[in-house]
């Protein structure tokens, strides 16, 4: 499995929630490596490109007032299938059919408020990443215990 990069974003009921140290905590217990995180309250334009894809849904306008709405917590992590591995960590769209085990499952209960997005494809996340992120805020490194990983 090649190593890869996913964007995650805590929505701003997971910041207002108190958990995101919860969420950092499943991904980083997992074995993914955290390359990027920074607290924003995002724009109307930042919104509408990120889920430009919804533009014609109706609950985009919606969205968009909700994640403009406060703090969201934006990353980038790295690691073996981590794109679609952090979609089954998240669990399914609809909270109540997300497995218990699940972020969403365990901790939301309603479709627009489940707490966390997470790119949906290689190219995706290419487009999320480069959206939220510049280059020179994300960080190479080598974690410490590396030795033991395959
Ligand atoms: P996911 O976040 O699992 O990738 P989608 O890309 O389908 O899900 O939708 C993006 C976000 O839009 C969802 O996480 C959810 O917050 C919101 N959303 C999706 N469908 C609905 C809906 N029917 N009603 C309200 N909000 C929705
Ligand atoms: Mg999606």
């Amino acid at each position: 499995m090649a190593t890869e990069r996913t964007f995650l974003a805590i929505k701003p009921d997971g910041v207002q929630r108190g958990l995101v140290g919860e969420i950092l905590g499943r991904f980083e217990r997992k074995g993914f490596k955290l390359v990027g995180l920074k607290q924003l309250v995002p724009s109307r334009e930042l919104a509408e490109s990120h889920y430009g894809v919804h533009r014609e849904r109706p609950f985009f306008a919606g969205l968009v007032a909700f994640i403009t709405s406060g703090p969201v917590v934006a990353m980038v992590w790295e690691g073996d299938g981590v794109i679609a591995s952090a979609r089954k960590l998240i669990g399914a769209t609809k909270p109540l059919e997300a497995e218990p085990g699940t972020i969403r499952g365990d901790l939301a209960v309603n479709i627009g408020r489940n707490v966390i997005h997470g790119s949906d494809a290689p190219e995706t996340a290419d487009f999320e990443i480069g959206l939220w992120f510049q280059p020179s805020e994300l960080c190479e490194w080598t974690p410490a215990d590396q030795v033991w990983r395959v």
